[in-house]
């Protein structure tokens, strides 16, 4: 087993060496594991990762004419298609925000010049994908004010600072949550917390997705502790869409909802680990899991 020794980080005040007896990578990349020499997948077997999206925020949107705009939106650009217009992607998410005026869209594809997804590790394709992103942003956003109702009005709020990036590194770990783990609602003794997000997948064009059996089965998987340890580095936890799972399981656990469940399991976990001068793979399960239930985290025992 390899140990990290320090994080060699730039700042304000030059290059600062940051010290741990243990570490955890959020960086949703996996950037600090991979640097350490740790394992990881790309993609899909043939490398095909899902697609990332610049988002953006509209405001002055009529919520009476807009209604139910999300259902009717999808049929507009189907009629604009058959007049020659060209979509980044299908499967438009446009709903309203708290404020009823205020709406989210969720609907440009960035890809490379031979169709491949962007590759968020990659600077050269991420410069790329940051003014592609905005000139489709603002490409849907004309469509929108001049075919959708209650959108005339409408005017942009924001546009992300950066490109949302679904997919890139997963760190092999001592387990990868699958296809079927999310699908049949697996049930792991090393539950550190639940996923209850589908397979939402961002293919090509479009976003496909796998449901469990609903209201058949209870409709969340358990996310075992072993998917944060990844394999040959001793010190070190990963947490997030970086986390150890499969091209098809990422696309479900790597919402907001498991990414919290997974932070919070390694950070609790580092905790234990330093108390007890032990690598995170040598913890106590049972106290880690009663740690997390007394701080209120929902581990999906109870439910069969
Ligand atoms: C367009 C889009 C829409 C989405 N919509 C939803 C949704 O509606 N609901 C939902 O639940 N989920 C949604 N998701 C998924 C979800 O938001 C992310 O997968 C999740 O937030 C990832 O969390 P994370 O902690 O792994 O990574 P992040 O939230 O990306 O956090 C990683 C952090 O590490 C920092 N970092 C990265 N590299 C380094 C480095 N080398 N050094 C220092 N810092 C670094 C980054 O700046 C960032 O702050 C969406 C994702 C995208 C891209």
């Amino acid at each position: 087993m390899t140990e990290i020794d320090a994080v060699l980080v730039e700042t304000k005040s030059g290059r600062v060496a940051v010290r741990a007896n243990i570490f955890i990578d959020c960086s949703g990349d996996g950037d600090l594991a991979s640097f350490a020499g740790a394992p990881f997948e790309i993609g899909d077997a043939d490398g095909n990762m899902l697609y990332p999206t610049m988002m953006f925020r509209l405001n002055g949107v009529d919520p009476d004419k807009a209604g139910e705009a999300w259902k009717t939106i999808p049929a507009l650009m189907d009629e604009a298609e058959k007049r020659g217009v060209h979509f980044p992607r299908k499967g438009a998410i446009v709903r309203p925000m708290k404020h009823e005026s205020e709406w989210r869209v969720n609907v440009t594809q960035l890809k490379t010049g031979n169709g491949r997804a962007i590759d968020g590790t990659d600077a050269r394709e991420l410069s790329a994908g940051e003014s592609e992103g905005r000139r489709q942003a603002l490409a849907f956003f004309e469509f929108l004010k001049a075919n959708a109702p209650g959108f005339a009005n409408s005017y942009v709020v924001d546009i992300p600072p950066q490109l949302g990036i679904r997919e890139t590194r997963r760190v092999t770990g001592r387990y990868s949550l699958t296809r079927d783990d999310v699908l049949l609602c697996a049930s792991f003794p090393d539950t550190i917390g639940v996923n209850g997000w589908p397979i939402e997948a961002h293919v090509a064009g479009d976003v496909v997705w796998g449901w469990p059996d609903i209201p058949g089965s209870r409709g969340f998987n358990h996310l075992p502790y072993r998917m944060l340890l990844p394999l040959k580095i001793g010190n070190l936890l990963v947490a997030g869409r970086c986390a150890s799972m499969t091209h098809e399981g990422q696309s479900a656990a790597r919402v907001s909802g498991a990414c919290f469940v997974m932070g919070e399991a390694a950070a609790t976990a580092a905790h234990l680990g330093l108390a007890a001068n032990a690598d995170p793979v040598d913890i106590d399960i049972r106290r880690l899991q009663e740690t997390l239930k007394r701080n209120g985290v929902f581990l999906g025992m109870e439910t069969p």
